[in-house]
């Protein structure tokens, strides 16, 4: 005998993303106000929880009895199979239930394990993300991409699950050390390559103060690149198309960062990979000559190129992005933007030409 379960997927995963400065107690009111938990169990890491201790207590938890706190280790290390086990067990010691929630206070690491945690425990109960890096507020709590890594490899391991709000306070970019600030910067500048013409150009214009932390640039920056990606989410939440032009910089700038063995920082190695996957895209998808000297200088100016690929042969890390796409053969498939503000996905490129843009 056979049945047939006809199962459409009919969630609702709409919810509110708030960006502003000086709103993180906003938290308190949304969780009271909108989701009333029995419990609320924040996870925050442990530079986070040095820097903002006292805010977190006047802020949001006062003395009150329904939040626990757990502080994990402040490296990509945390985000383990062994940080989910000891949080795991931690959690569930507490008697939670459907009407529990998850807070994650910090960065990529802690959103994204915090994420995890959240779509298995009890089969999935809400979550609130606070991102306090740039990285994080435009990219990683954007968009339901949950992770943690094995020992084997980066992000396997993932569900998506789409928190239940999103706080975006740019307050917490002033504490971030230069390095951690301008790795965020170049996915801004990625966001404004895909898609974002005028953020280019006010990028251009204002780059003294992006260097100086200018509040107000960073808000009005934050504020375009989470605008564009939730809408790139909102048209293709499981990038099957349209996401993947997020992915520009990506497929040279992932192999670069595996390579380093994770010792240069994401941003600095995406900003790598623009460099050659623009010079890609001038000689395979018309990107003119003047749009690829903005952005080499941009890239410039901020000091985002380090200049790794140098001291990494070209083989090596044409071997590494196959491996990454899991692809045998000569061909790899790249997001390529045409002009500054403008890309396209699922372009087919020959080795020797990312040879020539690697080597260039
Ligand atoms: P990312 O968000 O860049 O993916 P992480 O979660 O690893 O990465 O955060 C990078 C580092 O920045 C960590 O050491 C983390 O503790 C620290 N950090 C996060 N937010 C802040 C902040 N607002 N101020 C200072 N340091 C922070
Ligand atoms: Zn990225």
């Amino acid at each position: 005998m056979y049945l047939t379960l006809k199962l459409k997927k009919n969630f609702d995963y709409s919810h509110q993303i708030e960006i502003g400065k000086s709103i993180f107690s906003h938290t308190r009111e949304v969780i009271e106000n909108e989701f009333n938990p029995d419990k609320c169990i924040i996870i925050t890491d442990e530079n986070v929880f040095k820097i903002y201790k006292q805010k977190i207590k006047k802020e949001l938890t006062g003395n009150s009895k329904h939040f626990h706190i757990y502080v994990i280790p402040a490296d990509e290390k945390s985000k383990s199979q062994k940080t989910r086990d000891f949080l795991e067990n931690e959690i569930t010691k507490l008697r939670l239930s459907r009407d529990s929630m998850l807070i994650a206070i910090g960065g990529g690491v802690v959103g994204d394990i915090t994420g995890f945690l959240a779509s298995t425990l009890l089969r999935g109960i809400k979550y609130i993300n606070v991102p306090t890096t740039i990285i994080a507020q435009v990219d990683s709590s954007i968009g339901g991409k949950t992770a943690i890594n094995t020992k084997y490899a980066k992000n396997l391991i993932g569900t998506f699950h789409y928190p239940s709000f999103v706080l975006i306070d740019t307050d917490f970019l002033q504490t971030l050390d230069m390095d951690e600030y301008l790795n965020g910067i170049s996915e801004i500048i990625k966001t404004s390559l895909v898609g974002l013409e005028n953020t280019f150009s006010f990028l251009e214009k204002n780059y003294k103060s992006v260097l100086e932390k200018n509040e107000n640039v960073l808000l009005k920056l934050i504020k375009d690149c989470v605008s564009f990606k939730s809408k790139i989410v909102m048209i293709d939440p499981t990038e099957k198309n349209w996401r993947k032009i997020l992915n520009f910089g990506h497929t040279v700038g992932h192999a670069l960062e595996s390579l380093s063995g994770y010792r240069i920082k994401h941003g600095f190695a995406i900003a790598e990979g623009m460099i050659t996957e623009s010079y890609i895209a001038f000689v395979t998808n018309g990107l003119s000559e003047v749009d690829l000297l903005r952005i080499q200088y941009l890239i410039d100016i901020l000091n985002l190129d380090k200049k790794f690929r140098r001291k990494i042969s070209f083989n090596k890390a044409y071997d590494k992005m196959l491996y990454d796409k899991k692809k045998i053969g000569n061909s790899l498939t790249f997001s390529l933007i045409k002009k500054i503000g403008l890309c396209s996905f699922n372009n087919k490129v020959n080795k020797h030409i990312i040879e020539l843009a690697y080597r260039h």
